[in-house]
């Protein structure tokens, strides 16, 4: 099972969402908890789930 590190809390997960929260082209992972806080950025964007025990 691999796990990647939140961008925002630095914990470690087995599954992040891929996410922009500011404009332009950079994405970030961050864990559930983070996602949940970063919705209402106005530049919030959601790419997609990342699970390290799919691969
Ligand atoms: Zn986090």
């Amino acid at each position: 099972m691999k796990t990647k590190v939140c961008a925002l809390c630095t914990i470690e997960e087995t599954t992040l969402y891929r996410v922009q929260i500011t404009k332009g082209k950079t994405w970030i992972f961050v864990c559930t908890d983070c996602c949940n806080k970063v919705k209402v950025e106005p530049n919030y964007r959601y790419g997609g789930t990342w699970k390290g025990d799919r691969h």
